[in-house]
């Protein structure tokens, strides 16, 4: 590990929903915060409690439905998790400290579903303020935690440290204003020793309204928080042992991968590996921060070490993902509508979306565009290119869009599949002799990714075919 001379190395450790599920997981994360804060500074990012974001987002849902009885259940249910580990694990004196703060979430939860249900309404903004509560409720809990295992800790709100757009539910960092803001707001924490455990999911707008960073986004928090203080390492530590050459629950046989460049580890996650968020790596990777996949269920196992450059340059495919919900869009123009003109137009309209294609072919010749996108985007999309086209199809100079549902993407990734031939082929033969139709192709010039689009129902086997293929 990189660090300066005389200094303890800083790390940010940040611990996902399934680290701190419950009673017994949040005592082994405040463990193993406890044992490396020995040896190292540790600033901690963590997320809510697994299961209660899920809880909060559908709480809001029924509420705006006029539906009182669920959320009433489920700030139930939020009281007796959230009491159960401060019943647990903390001391009386801690338990008189937090257990009206977490009251006072409870509260704050009871009056937004109950204005949801008034107005019949939850708007993008009220819904961020209210799914990343739990964020609140675990950092309250775990920094008390910490501090009845006795060492000096404190929780804070990512809303003091996080300077974010307005996108609400997938708001974006303004780098500089949260580098600034995350030094200053944790200095005095940090000053005074203690272990400053910071809320994931959540940041601002610069008028301090509360945003989300998008599901998943307390790996970001992680990055974010570390990459502004310049730490040596990030460390994520999640319910696997490391980033795998497939997703566990597809391929039993999947295998931990040592060492991932930052590229592979950003196209793993943009094509659906959930262990890491998209845009996790984006603030590390300029100032080359290590960040590292562990297993807070198996803290022994080294884990997966996502760096620049790898040592380990073994030419060949390193891992297979996949995204099943995806659509297949079809658009065809008349040869009076060049094709860059088409392209243009379709493009945009999806940038105007905000939406991102998963895959992309074009037949000049035939000027025919064909792209992939996520399902939940397709509304948007067609109702985008529906008013963008609206003329040129009614003339006829571009043909209806064509959308081909139940569609997943298969992709296989590794930054040494640049100039290794017969790669593509060979996949291609795996899937024919499993009889997997591919409906469409595409790889980039940089070689690092190939994607397949097949059906959905094929996904499974798809991936299983290629991973076996390049024995991985
Ligand atoms: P956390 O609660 O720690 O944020 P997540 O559930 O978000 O954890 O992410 C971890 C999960 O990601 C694993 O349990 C695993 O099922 C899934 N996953 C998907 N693809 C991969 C992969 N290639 N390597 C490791 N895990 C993967
Ligand atoms: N709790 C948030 C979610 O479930 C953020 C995270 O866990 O990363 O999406
Ligand atoms: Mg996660």
């Amino acid at each position: 590990m990189t660090q300066s001379k005389g200094k303890k190395p800083l790390i940010v450790m940040k611990f996902g929903g399934s680290s701190v599920g419950n009673t017994e997981r949040m005592k082994c994360v405040g463990a193993l915060v406890d044992e490396h804060a020995k040896q190292a500074e540790v600033v901690v990012v963590v997320s809510a409690m697994g299961g209660v974001t899920d809880m909060l987002i559908r709480a809001a849902n029924e509420a705006s439905k006029g539906d009182r009885e669920h959320w009433k259940g489920a700030r139930q249910e939020l009281a007796r998790r959230h009491r159960a580990v401060a019943d647990q694990l903390l001391t009386p004196a801690e338990q008189a400290a937090v257990l009206p703060r977490l009251a006072e979430q409870l509260t704050n939860f009871e009056n937004l579903c109950s204005g949801f249900t008034l107005v019949r309404e939850v708007t993008p903004r009220a819904m961020d303020t209210l799914s990343s509560l739990g964020e609140v409720m675990s950092a309250t809990l775990l920094a008390a935690i910490l501090r009845s295992m006795g060492r000096a800790a404190e929780a804070i709100d990512a809303t003091q440290l996080i300077v974010t757009d307005d996108n609400f539910g997938s708001a974006s960092p303004i780098f500089e204003e949260t580098n600034a803001k995350t030094h200053q707001g944790l200095s005095a924490i940090r000053k005074k020793g203690a272990i400053p455990v910071v809320t994931g999911f959540r940041g601002a707008t610069r008028e301090g309204i509360c945003t989300t960073l998008g599901r998943g986004g307390s790996d970001y928090s992680g990055t974010i928080v570390g990459g502004a203080l310049e730490a040596d390492e990030v460390w994520i530590w999640t319910d696997v042992d490391g980033v795998m050459s497939a997703d566990p629950r597809l391929v039993p046989a999947a295998r931990i991968i040592p060492e991932i460049s930052y590229r592979e580890a950003i196209e793993l996650s943009f094509f659906g590996a959930k262990v890491l968020h998209p845009k996790t790596i984006q603030p590390v990777m300029k100032k080359k921060i290590p960040v590292w996949i562990k297993n807070s269920f198996n803290p022994t196992c080294p884990g997966t070490k996502i760096v620049a450059a790898p040592t380990d340059r073994t030419p060949g495919v390193k891992a297979i993902t996949s995204v099943s919900n995806a659509d297949l869009i079809t658009m065809s123009g008349k040869e009076s509508l060049s094709f860059p003109r088409l392209a243009t137009r379709v493009f945009n309209g999806l940038h105007l979306e905000d939406v991102s294609t998963l895959m992309a072919t074009q037949s000049s010749a035939d000027n025919v565009l064909c792209f992939a996108i996520h399902d939940a985007d397709l509304a948007r999309v067609k109702a985008r290119l529906g008013k963008t086209f609206e003329l040129e199809m009614l003339h006829e100079y571009v043909g209806r869009l064509e959308v081909m549902p139940k569609i997943a993407i298969v992709v296989a990734i590794g930054e040494n599949m640049k100039g290794t031939p017969g790669l593509a082929g060979r996949a291609f033969s795996a899937l024919g002799r499993r009889g997997i139709n591919i409906i469409a192709i595409a790889q980039g010039s940089s070689e690092l990714s190939i994607s397949f689009a097949v059906k959905s129902a094929d996904v499974k086997e798809a991936v299983k075919a290629i991973h076996e293929e390049f024995q991985l």
